[in-house]
């Protein structure tokens, strides 16, 4: 199947300038540096990591909501990046997001009506105040909210509601693809898997490509078809869900998986988990050569020198690892 979005080669540096007693020289934030992946139609591309890996700043590069450093963002043959920002607009009819927080990204000061219909007055400003509040009523509907409940407000609504109220705002365009960043980490286990199987179903009746950010690996093998692991801003490897989740070969991928919690107390700990030493590096002032090697069990003297490139371990599998033919 023919990729809907293509995204080659993306980097996104934030600038810190001079300033206070301990930056005395502008820096140069790395959020996410040299990233590639395709998103097909109807898929789900799950991107994990730790906090502070660069799967936020990756999402809001890849709809222009903060400008890349370097790299292309392909869609319907034009490189985003290249894109003026009128042209960029028109694009988010296609391209949205739905963020953690859903509260605070709802405006408190619009009733739900009006947050919904927002996209269609700027992206359809020709159609009929009553198509589009039947348009409105049907999208809440189809989130599970009542159309009657249109004119209350946002703080009127549990967590769970405002995040169905922000996926009824991002499909009302009948948008192409979505970015979903940390969705549901911040609702209730029984809250989270009724926004995940919501998504499911708008996917499967819409063939909408979502690009699912979170760090609960669970839930990332529960949405996704294909993932890909990020690490201090670089992807570490990237390959279909079955091949990923049954036979990793990055050692950071291997203790990602080893970490989830497994129902299983007959299993002793040590096989349970493979815990991670030390902190994630500041971005800041990440290690040479390979980033994860600080606290990589694997470690050799090469991995001091040279980052890994993306090796194709098999078809559609990308490990970034000097020994991944050893894993
Ligand atoms: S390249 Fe070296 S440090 Fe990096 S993951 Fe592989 S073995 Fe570990």
């Amino acid at each position: 199947m023919t990729a809907l979005l293509t995204v080659e080669h993306l980097s996104v540096h934030y600038s810190l300038p001079a300033g206070g007693l301990f930056r005395r020289r502008p820096l140069t934030l790395k959020a996410v540096d040299d990233v590639s992946f395709e998103l097909r139609a109807g898929e789900t591309l799950g991107v994990v990591g730790e906090t502070g890996c660069g799967k936020s700043s990756l999402g809001k590069g890849v709809l222009q909501l903060v400008k890349p450093a370097a790299g292309r963002v392909l869609w319907e043959g034009q490189d985003l990046c290249a894109l003026p920002a009128e042209a960029i607009k028109r694009c988010r009819k296609d391209l949205q997001i739905i963020f953690q927080d859903p509260l605070s990204s709802l405006n408190p000061r619009m009733t739900i009506g009006e947050i919904v219909a927002e996209p269609l007055e700027v992206h359809y400003p020709a159609l009929a105040r009553d198509d589009r509040r039947r348009r409105v009523d049907a999208m809440l509907e189809r989130v599970g909210l009542r159309p009657e409940m249109r004119n209350r407000y946002p703080n009127e609504f549990s967590g769970g509601q405002c995040q169905r109220i922000s996926i009824a705002r991002a499909m009302i365009s009948e948008p192409k693809v979505i970015v979903c960043d940390e969705p549901v980490s911040s609702l209730d286990v029984s809250i989270q898997a009724q926004i995940c199987n919501l998504l499911r179903d708008l996917q499967r009746d819409t063939g909408i490509a979502l690009l699912f950010i979170s760090h609960d690996l669970s839930i990332v093998r529960y949405m996704s078809h294909r993932v890909l692991v990020m690490y201090l801003g670089r992807v570490m490897e990237t390959g279909g869900r079955e091949e990923f989740f049954g036979a990793p070969r990055h050692p950071y991928s291997q203790a990602l998986i080893s970490a989830v919690p497994v129902p299983d107390p007959d299993r002793p700990p040590a096989e349970r988990s493979l815990v991670l030493d030390g902190e994630l590096p500041s971005p800041l002032d990440p290690p040479s050569g390979c980033v994860f090697r600080t606290r990589c069990p694997l470690a050799v003297p090469v991995c001091i020198t040279q980052m890994p490139p993306l090796s194709e371990a098999a078809p559609g599998h990308g490990v970034a690892c000097h020994r991944w033919q050893e894993t």
